[in-house]
């Protein structure tokens, strides 16, 4: 194996008992209608995490009548924003408070660095603030330009009972894209995290309570999408699934939910792109390059899993990007010098490498790493960081969510080309650019089919600007103004002012 930068099992705590996970349903923490349970072990030290309760379609239906007659109650749906905003701004601040049990629990579910879950848990507090602030700012409009006798007002009312079905990638992070911005409009919801990495919603459903939120209004089912998420989705008294995971179950969802045409907002995946012209600062971009496809160990919808590079720099991009790659920290996710984790079950190792297998049959070259790895002094599974070069289009590698450590290298002559291999493809959710020359960036960005374009930079995010994709990527946005409008309803009020209607029914 190629001398890479890694690190062994360290000596850190890891809790003698698992975290016992119960469903939440209607201010209750309850037990599976079965008594059934399951067990997570940890995808990087084998050990046992967490113990869930096994949900099924009678701990989902619930929950459901639960977030319903909270919904219609008008306990959260008809109180004040100020009053929303308090209990939001409280949740964001016992978050803050329990950054380090959280980050535990995040990291020995997924694999991921501690330092990572770290900055995710305490980032999503401010996802909380903000959502907080637009509790007390959010409007509708208002229209006296009619007629002198005639006033319209358009308001935003809360669209209801919501389902959040969250993957196990940022299962803290990503929750919190949704639930703040919905309970900010007024909803009621039933979530449903993956059953790989339940913990950090539960452990949120602790703070809820210690916030001071009223019953029924989140509700938390544990269990797997075939059962939990199905009821979820088809469910007469739910009016809109919002999802964040693969294009395949985003399509099953958005079809189960049709029968009842409840609205579906979908994050799914990402095949996203970084060009760089021959003009780029090439440091910063193979930095960001090795950023971009490590971080998460490239299971992330915004890994930017292939890259887009003029012939004449490919070499040398090339060549600084293993550089680079060599000195990133792979190992013990408990370790905080540790920037790359494990991969989160065996199954998905197994589908990675497939996708390196079969771009080597197809010609690829492999330029550094290309197979699972070791990890002196633990059980669990990683991959190493891997490029792959001489990679064409259509290669599956270069077309599909590896969602591994993986990066695909292709090359382009022209803007044209740059800018057609880019969207040569059925996602569209990031793209990036890097060339010294503003209207090269202008271009590119203004051509690029993604929700959204970095120029010279990669991932930075922030909770004003919105994110969700185009093409197969997805439909609506999350956070920012644009997340939160997701979860409204628009009704119209037309209003007659003195009694100047002219009757319909001529008189007699
Ligand atoms: P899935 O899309 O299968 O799962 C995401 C969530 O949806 C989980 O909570 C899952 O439940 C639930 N779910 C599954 N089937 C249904 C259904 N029919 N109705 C309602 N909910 C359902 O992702 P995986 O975890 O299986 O990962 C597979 C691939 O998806 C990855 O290899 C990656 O390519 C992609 N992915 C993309 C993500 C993104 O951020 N865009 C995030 C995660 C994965 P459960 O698993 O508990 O049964």
């Amino acid at each position: 194996m190629t001398e890479l930068n890694l690190i062994s099992a360290v000596d850190a705590a890891i809790p003698a008992e698992p975290f016992i996970c119960r469903h939440l349903i209607a201010g209750e923490w309850r037990d599976s209608a079965s008594g059934e349970t399951y067990d997570r072990m940890s995808p990087a030290h084998g050990c046992l995490v967490s113990r869930a309760a096994l949900g099924a379609e009678a701990d989902a239906e619930a929950a459901i009548v639960a977030a319903r007659e909270a919904f219609d109650s008008g306990v959260w749906s008809r109180i004040s924003g100020k009053e929303r905003a308090t209990i939001l701004l409280r949740v964001a601040d016992l978050i803050e408070g329990n950054v380090e049990r959280m980050a535990l629990l995040e990291t020995l579910e997924s694999g991921k660095p501690i330092s990572q879950s770290r900055a995710e848990v305490s980032g999503a507090a401010d996802l909380w603030r903000y959502a907080a602030s637009l509790a007390r700012t959010m409007h509708g409009d208002s229209h006296n330009t009619l007629g002198p006798d005639m006033l319209g007002v358009v308001v935003k009312d809360p669209i209801g009972v919501v389902s959040m079905i969250t993957p196990w990638n940022f299962p803290f992070w990503i929750l919190s894209q949704k639930l703040p911005f919905a309970l900010a409009a007024g909803c009621t919801t039933v979530i449903k995290p993956s059953e790989l990495t339940p913990s950090t919603t539960v452990m949120l459903g602790e703070l809820l309570f210690e916030a001071g939120m009223p019953a029924g209004v989140v509700n938390i089912v544990l269990g797997y999408g075939a059962s939990v998420g199905s009821v979820m989705t088809t469910h007469e008294a739910v009016d809109m699934v919002t999802f964040t995971g693969s294009t395949a179950v985003g399509k099953a969802i958005s079809a189960a939910a049709s029968s009842t045409l409840k609205k579906v907002a979908l994050e799914l995946g990402g095949k996203n792109p970084q060009v760089v012209f021959p003009d780029a600062d090439i440091e910063s971009a193979a930095d960001a390059i090795t950023f971009g496809v490590y971080f998460n160990t490239g299971q992330c919808c915004n890994s930017s899993s292939r890259i887009i590079v003029h012939e004449d720099i490919v070499d040398e991009v090339v060549e600084r990007v293993v550089e680079l790659s060599k000195r990133v920290a792979f190992g013990d996710p408990l370790d905080p010098r540790t920037q790359v984790g494990a991969i989160i079950s065996v199954q998905h190792q197994g589908k990675i490498d497939d996708y390196v297998r079969a771009a080597v049959t197809e010609g690829a070259e492999i330029a550094l790493g290309g197979g699972p790895m070791t990890v002196p002094g633990l059980e669990g599974q990683f991959y190493q960081p891997t490029v792959v070069r001489g990679v064409s289009p259509e290669m599956a590698i270069a077309r599909e969510e590896v969602f591994g450590p993986v990066l695909s290298v292709l090359t382009f002559r022209t803007m044209d080309e740059a800018v057609a291999l880019t969207n040569d493809a059925s996602y569209g959710l990031s793209a990036g650019v890097w060339s010294e020359n503003v209207h090269t960036c202008l271009e590119f960005s203004t051509r690029a089919q993604a929700g959204t374009v970095w120029t010279n930079t990669w991932m930075d995010g922030f909770p004003e600007l919105s994110f969700g994709g185009v093409k197969q990527s997805g439909q609506g946005r999350e956070i920012g103004r644009y997340g939160l409008e997701e979860f409204f309803e628009i009704k119209t009020l037309v209003m007659r002012i003195g009694r100047t209607r002219e009757p319909w029914v001529r008189p007699e």
